[in-house]
This record gives structure tokens, C-alpha cells and sequence, in this order.
């Protein structure tokens, strides 16, 4: 869907958000200026000898703010990055790292290419040149700058970035901290690639826990018979999908991909239609619902909550007034412009921001940064430790029903479910959890609690920003 030229670019929409926010808050003089701004973009040129000719690339890594180090945030592979977008999404960095309070400062990475058009060799190739010339800048270092994956880039190409840090910095013992969203193999978290997804469906539990914005969006009760339509059916869009028709019985009604959608009243089988694209390329011809050539014009169908997941200005000034969705949660960043956004907030739909819907990602990675420094795996000494303890109550309570005679038994589903000690996986989806809640939390205070503040991003800006001015204020700015 491309974007009306009448509107602002990504950046000039972010700063717009942020302005309206600054102006309902008391910074001291200049502050606002000073985080605003970007920092630093760094612009790179480098050729990769591929296929007998010289090929040119062009990659930039901005640094939106240094109030905390390292900064962090994904590197992007797409024929559609440039600067303006790359600062955008640095400066969404700070904010979303702010708000859920992972201790980093914000940043972005892109290389204008399409993965598509290489084999895998290739890719190694033009990765590891790239990395190459952010590393030898300290642009990917574990103390200063760690980058992670996002649109066209994932585990393996995290990998490769981490093995030329290391064959560039070979004593460096917290090497394996200079990027994050690795696999396990190579130093990575288990769920991280689902986090993003997961964090989207933890951000919608907490929504639906607060009734006051649960009527604020006119809606009722909980997750559970709420018509979902996804845009993008990739990590993100994927996992959220995935969790939310399965575990939380909301149905997804609509997927809708760059070529072309699915449509079924009673749900799609998200996983079936996974397996259908990756094998086929394409929706077309999937067997479990209707297929629409013309995917975008489905964001404006009646629905419950409408998830952007794929690219940024989706939602704009040429079909804003048309959406028909209460609630909106910006899966991807930046899916709203700001045109969009002052639209949608008059009819009364209610946004869950982008910098608060998708932190899940980067709150993950703050926790695989944090195994790699420490050099331990989450849960490694505690939890064997956990099942023994839980081991004695259980025996206990048995000798007494069977000492004093009570006719009781524990339930094997009960016994199962408290003997488990907690692994790695379940230990980050509770830190995950447990930062979303708080997050919604310290936003909906301000979207509750402030007359001046009528939606929820501002209420995040407001949140994220007030934390950032702290931090600098802390160091005398
Ligand atoms: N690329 C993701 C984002 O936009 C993750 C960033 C990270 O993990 O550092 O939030």
C-alpha cells in the first residue's frame, strides 16, 4: 500500500507524535531539542566481488540516543531502507527501550538489499562485510552498540555478525553480547524468535485486564471470541497470529500478505497457512478460507482488534477513515502515520502503540545480552534445586493423606505441572510477561489518569520520554 505523498515522511511522523507529546510535559529548556534529535547516523558504501562483477551496497547505523549504553536495535535488510526511515526507527528504539525499561539507549541498522535476490553464500558475504565495517567503527560491540535481527533478517545472519566480531576481537570474552536474537547454538535465548509475537499477545492480555480502557475502545468482556485480521504473516505477524487463535481463542479472521489475503469467518488455521506460503510462495490456492488478490482494501473490514504486522504507513491518510476496527495494536512499527493517527483518535479507536506493542523483541534481547555477560544459561543453578523442594511438599502431603487416613489424592495434572522447575523458556516468557504488564501499566496510569491525555500513545511518549529526562537529568544535563 503505498503511502499519499501529502503526508509527512516516517521520521517527520514520529517527531510529530513526540512534539505532541512534549508539549503536555514540563522539560527543562532545550531538553526537548536534545532528545528528539538523532544523534549520529553513520553511512556506509562497500563492494562485495559476487557473481564477477562489483557490486555496491549501501548501509547506514543511526544512534538516536546514548542517555543509556549500549544502544540497541535491529539491523533491517530491504530495498526500502534508507536514512530517514533508519533514524525513525532508531528514535523508536529509545522510546520502546525506555518504556520497558531495558537499560539501552536507541539505535537502528539497514542495508538496502532484498535477501531475496541472493543465495545464501552471497548473503554471508555482504553480512559480514557490512558487520565488518560497523565493527571496526565499535557500531557492534557488546558495551556500545548491539544490533539484533528485524525485517529480512533473523538468527542466521545474527550469527554470522557475531562470528566476525569475534575474529575481529578474539580475547574479547563478552564477544557473544555484541549482538542478540542468535540461535542457541551460537550464544542465543530461547525465545527469542517468538518474542516480538508473544509480547503482542501479552500486551493484549494486559489490555483486556483494564476495564476502563477495555470501554474506552467500546468493547467487552475479554480476548476470547475477538475477530483478529493480521497484516504480515512474518515473525511477528506469525506468532502473534498463532498464539492468539490457539491459546487465547480469538479468532483469526484475516491474514493478509504483500500478495494477496485470506479470508475465513471461523478462523484460519495460522500454522496450515504458514506451511501453505512458505511451500508455495504465495496465499493463493490455500484450501482453508477465501483468497483476495488485492490484500490491502481487507484492512477496512469489520473487526475487533486489526494488527499491522507488516510495514510502516500501512494505515494512512487514503484509508484511515475507513478502518473499522476498535482496536488497533501496532505489531509493527510505525504502521500509523501521524495523519492516520489524529483520524483514527477522533473516531475513538483505540492504538496500542508500536513502541509499547512490538518491545517484546527487544526486552528478550536484553535478556539473552544479559546471559551472554553473565555466561549462564537462566535457570541453570535454581532449578533442579526448585524441583526438590517441590518434591518434599508433595511427598509430605502424601504420607499424611495416607498416615491420617483423609481420602485425597493430588491430581497427576497438578503433581506434573508444580514438580516441572522452570527452564529457560518459561523464565523468559514470565520476565516478558511480567515487563508488559508493568509497562500497560505505568502508560494506563497516564491514559487514565490525566485529562489532557485521550490516547495511549501519548500516554507512552509521555512515559518513555519522562524516563529518558530522568536519566539525563541524573547525569547533571
Ligand atoms: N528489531 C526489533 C525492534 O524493532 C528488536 C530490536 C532488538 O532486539 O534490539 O524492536
Amino acid at each position: 500500500m503505498s503511502q499519499p505523498s501529502n503526508e509527512p515522511s516516517f521520521r517527520e511522523s514520529v517527531d510529530l507524535m513526540f512534539n505532541r507529546a512534549v508539549r503536555l510535559m514540563d522539560l527543562r529548556p532545550g531538553l526537548e531539542e536534545k532528545i528528539r534529535v538523532c544523534n549520529a547516523t553513520y553511512t556506509v558504501r562497500f563492494g562485495v566481488r559476487l557473481r564477477g562483477e562489483i557490486k555496491t551496497f549501501t548501509g547506514y547505523r543511526s544512534v538516536h540516543s546514548e542517555h543509556m549504553e549500549p544502544v540497541k536495535g535491529g539491523i533491517r535488510f530491504s530495498l526500502g531502507v534508507n536514512q530517514d526511515e533508519v533514524e525513525a526507527l532508531a528514535a523508536l528504539m529509545t522510546y520502546k527501550c525506555a518504556l520497558v525499561e531495558a537499560p539501552f539507549g536507541g539505535s537502528k541498522g539497514g542495508l538496502c538489499v532484498d535477501p531475496r535476490e541472493y543465495e545464501e553464500h552471497e548473503m554471508e558475504m555482504i553480512t559480514r562485510r557490512f558487520a565488518y565495517e560497523l565493527i571496526k567503527r565499535d557500531l557492534i560491540n557488546p558495551a556500545q552498540n548491539v544490533p539484533a535481527p528485524d525485517m529480512g533478517t533473523g538468527e542466521r545472519e545474527m550469527a554470522w555478525i557475531a562470528d566476525q566480531y569475534k575474529r575481529m576481537h578474539t580475547t574479547d570474552i563478552n564477544g557473544a553480547a555484541c549482538v542478540t536474537g542468535k540461535p542457541i547454538n551460537a550464544g542465543g535465548i530461547q525465545g527469542r524468535t517468538e518474542a516480538t509475537g508473544r509480547g503482542v499477545q501479552y500486551a493484549l492480555r494486559a489490555f483486556f485486564r483494564d476495564d476502563e480502557g477495555v470501554k474506552k475502545a467500546n468493547m467487552k468482556g475479554t480476548l476470547d471470541g475477538k475477530r483478529v485480521i493480521v497484516q504480515g504473516l512474518g515473525n511477528v505477524g506469525y506468532h502473534a497470529a498463532k498464539f492468539l487463535s490457539e491459546e487465547d481463542g480469538a479468532p483469526v479472521v484475516c491474514v493478509i500478505e504483500y500478495n494477496g489475503a485470506i479470508w475465513n469467518d471461523d478462523g484460519i488455521d495460522i500454522e496450515e497457512l504458514k506451511q501453505y506460503i512458505t511451500e508455495h510462495g504465495t496465499p493463493e490456492g490455500f484450501s482453508g478460507g477465501q483468497f483476495f488478490e488485492h490484500g490491502e482494501n481487507l484492512l477496512e473490514r469489520e473487526c475487533d482488534i486489526l494488527i499491522p504486522a507488516a510495514l510502516e504507513g500501512v494505515i494512512n491518510l487514503s484509508n484511515a477513515n475507513r478502518i473499522k476496527a476498535k482496536l488497533i495494536i501496532e505489531a509493527a512499527n510505525g504502521p500509523v502515520t501521524a495523519g492516520a493517527d489524529e483520524i483514527l483518535r477522533d473516531k475513538k479507536t483505540v492504538i496500542i502503540p508500536d513502541m509499547y506493542a512490538n518491545a517484546g523483541g527487544v526486552t528478550v534481547s536484553y535478556f539473552e545480552w544479559v546471559k551472554n555477560l553473565s555466561h549462564i544459561r537462566f535457570g541453570r543453578m535454581q532449578r533442579r534445586q526448585e524441583e526438590s523442594r517441590h518434591q518434599l511438599i508433595v511427598d509430605e502431603l502424601e504420607r499424611i493423606s495416607r498416615d491420617t487416613s483423609i481420602n485425597w489424592t493430588l491430581s497427576p495434572d497438578f503433581k506434573e505441572k508444580y514438580l516441572k522447575g522452570a527452564g529457560e523458556m518459561e523464565l523468559v516468557r514470565s520476565g516478558l510477561d511480567d515487563t508488559m504488564r508493568l509497562a500497560y501499566d505505568s502508560m494506563a496510569q497516564v491514559w487514565h489518569g490525566r485529562e489532557d491525555v485521550t490516547d495511549l500513545r501519548t500516554a507512552a511518549y509521555l512515559t518513555a520520554i519522562g524516563k529518558v529526562a530522568a536519566s539525563y537529568h541524573a547525569k547533571g544535563l
